[in-house]
Formats: C-alpha cells, structure tokens, sequence
C-alpha cells in the first residue's frame, strides 16, 4: 500500500450514526449533528475529541460504551461497514505474524485504526479484505498465520489464546518459515547456501505461492541429478531435486557473477547469458502445474512468437549443437530470451523467467527484454486468484488477505 492509499485509510468511514432517534452524518470520519462537528469515528469503532450527545472526552472510547448508538455506511474504501457489528467479541493484544493489533470487543484493528478484522470467543479469525473486496473472509489452519492473543472474553474473563501453524517455528515470520517447510535439510547448508535459497524464494514465500506450491506440488531437496543437470522436477511426484554439486558450483557463479551472467562458449564469437538461479528455475517447474490452462496457453504463446525472432534474428551457428540462444557479444542486449536456455522450449522458457523474476536485478532486465512475460508473472504474484487453477482460487485469495496483515505481502512487494 502506497503511503497515500494508507492515509485515505486513517481519513475514516462515510455514513450514518443512529443515535436516540436522531441521525448524524459521518464524513470520511468526521460527524456532523446539524452541520456542527461532534467528534471523529475510526473505520475501527473509536471514537475521538467528541462533544454533544456521545459526551464529552478529548481521548479515545469504543463506539460499543454508548449504548443505542450505530455506524452504517463504508470505510474510506468504499466497502460496507456497521459499527459495532454484530458479534461481541473479546478484547486485548494480539500478534499477528508479529504484527501488533489491537482487539476491542471482537475488532481487530492496526495501531493507526485499520479495521482488518473481527475475532470471536472461540478464536477464529475473520478478515476484512479491501483489496479484492471481501468483508469477511474466514481463516483456517491453512490460511491463518501465528496468533497470540492476552485479552479478555465478551464475558470479561481472562483469556490468552495462541494459534502456531502446524510445523512451523513460532519465533520466525511466515515467509522463513515456508522456506523452511519447502527446502528439505535447510539447517544443514552453509550461510551462504541459506542467504542464497532465502534471496531466491523469499517472493514466492511472501505472496504465498511458495505455499500453495509445496502443498500440491511437493518440496525441493538436494540430491544427486543424473546426466549432469543442475536440477530436475519430477513429471509425476512434482518434487524437485537439485543436484548438491551443481547447486554448490552455481552459488560459486552467482556470487562471483552475479545471478545474470554472460559467458563466452566454444564457438568464437559466440556468446551465451546464464541465470545462476537453479532453486527458482526448479521451483518455476512446479508453478507452472498449479496454472490455469488460460494461462499456460498465453505462456505458450509468447514462447512461439520469440522463438521465430530468434531463429529469425539469432540462427544458430552451425557448429552448435545445442538449442541456447548464442549471440555475439555485441548483441546481448538485443537478446530475445531472457537467458539462453530459455529458448530450448516453452518449458524452460517459463522456468527461466520464474527464476529471472525472483531476484530484483534479473527482474528488471526480464522487464526491458521479454515485457509481456514480466506482466503475466506481475499479475501472477498481485492477482493471482486469476491465473491459477480454480480449485486453488479461494486459498491463495483467502491466504494474500492474510500475508497483507501479517505484513508479509503488499501491492509494492515488486518494487524492493
Ligand atoms: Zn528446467
């Protein structure tokens, strides 16, 4: 959310408060009895500097201590809101993935008032999705991230309850902790193999796809890879395998290369660029399984029309007998594939670009060279509810509302 976006937040709901029979105007939070200001309301119930019939207080007090009293109209969004809603919930702190919220009487609020949710006595979550519009939006195990909550029941009953994910580690936020789940023996590499794994994965974790990956795909573990690849996806099982030498030669590279490097081959004056990126390009396998055919098909597509310009424009030399784009090195920056492996099929064409996209330094150059498949895989990271299977849409629409509280996902996730 951009800096502006969060001040519109803060600016209030537009409606109506019901109060004994009469009838105030809110405006973007400010509340008017008879063209007289008396007060200020937060999208999250709290009441501020109110005056005439609320009573008089310069502080803060929850729309639920004025008995009779009704919110109804939208947040500064547009969506639909009713304070103080139906349910009476508990209140206290809660962390949420770390993030501190604050509950009063069942909502759940950011420390500046966003409402992003409601909590009942039995511990469940419902969030408040103003991004894809949905008011209510019901957690579980799957979509939830680590809560703690110490409060108070509607009873007024202490109550300190706390949800941990299954298998996850309770001091580490969500996206370490998937990483952690996805790459099998993750404590057992080195610092620089970690930084490394971690630098890959770290955007596909943090917008969720790494999880809905590793659910219906499987996990990556190192290995040994036959007829010397870096890496290989199972076409059945969906595990990925990477090779332990490879992997560690490929970290060599891309520390001293960085991730995107152009290598001089056999064939003089032929040049090849490489992507040391093997934990994405492996991963790009598996997420290309959870893809709609729609969009498989757009993939498709672009592969075609750049396979033509490069025969076209970059014809093979004819001692080659591989199938990379080679290129003099004059005209890397005219390449038409991102690297040169990505031109051996639509495959490793989509693998590539899921690998040139994890990393900002290779994104921006997947941005100027291929536009279109930068697009396809920008939507797939901020929208994905609409490129990927049906049966995957409600989770990662349900599970980005939740990365968005829990701060691990946003609109700018691409831009750092
Ligand atoms: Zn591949």
């Amino acid at each position: 959310m951009t800096a502006q976006a969060e001040t519109t937040r803060v600016q209030g709901p537009s409606g109506f408060i019901e109060l004994n029979g009469q009838m105030l105007v809110v405006d973007y939070g400010k509340i008017y009895l008879d063209g007289s200001p008396v007060g200020f309301l937060f999208e999250d119930g709290m009441l501020k500097d109110t005056s005439g019939p609320f009573g008089s207080t310069s502080g803060l007090k929850p729309i639920d201590e004025i008995p009779g009293c009704i919110f109804r109209g939208i947040d500064a969004t547009g969506l639909e809101l009713e304070l103080p809603g139906a349910v009476p919930g508990p209140t206290g702190t809660m962390k949420y993935n770390g993030v501190p919220l604050t509950v009063v009487m069942g909502r759940v609020s950011t420390q500046d008032h966003r409402l992003v949710g409601s909590f009942d006595d039995e511990g469940n979550l419902f969030l408040r999705d103003t991004v894809k519009r949905a008011p209510r939006r019901k957690l579980d195990e799957t979509t939830q991230l680590t809560t703690i909550f110490q409060g108070t029941k509607s009873s007024g009953a202490p109550w300190n309850h706390e949800f941990v994910r299954p298998l996850y580690k309770k001091d580490k936020p969500y996206s370490d902790n998937e990483i952690l789940r996805y790459f099998e023996n993750f404590d057992g590499l080195t610092a620089a193999q970690k930084r490394y794994v971690i630098e890959s994965l770290k955007l596909w974790a943090s917008c969720g796809l790494l999880q809905i990956v590793r659910k219906s795909e499987g996990t990556a573990a190192l290995g040994n890879v036959k007829h010397g690849a870096a890496g290989a996806t199972g076409v059945r099982t969906g595990y990925v395998t990477l090779d332990r030498e490879e992997f560690e030669k490929e970290i060599g590279y891309a520390k001293r290369f960085g991730m995107l490097a152009t290598v001089a081959t056999t064939i003089k004056p032929y040049y090849e660029v490489r992507l040391n990126l093997v934990v994405a390009h492996e991963y790009g396998h598996q997420l290309e399984f959870i893809l709609s055919q729609a969009t498989q098909d757009r993939i498709a597509d672009l592969f075609g029309q750049r396979l033509s310009r490069s025969e076209r424009l970059f014809p093979l030399p004819q001692a080659y007998e591989g199938t990379s784009e080679l290129l003099p090195q004059e005209k890397i920056f005219e390449r038409v594939f991102i690297s040169g492996y990505a031109r051996q099929s639509k495959f490793e064409y989509w693998a590539e670009c899921v690998a040139a996209f994890s990393v900002k330094e290779s994104r921006e150059a997947l941005k100027r060279i291929d536009p279109e498949i930068h697009e396809i895989l920008r939507e797939l990271v901020l929208s994905p509810d609409k490129m990927v299977r049906a049966v995957f849409v409600d989770t990662i629409a349900d599970l980005q509302a939740s990365l968005r509280v829990g701060n691990e996902f946003s609109d700018d996730l691409l831009d750092s």
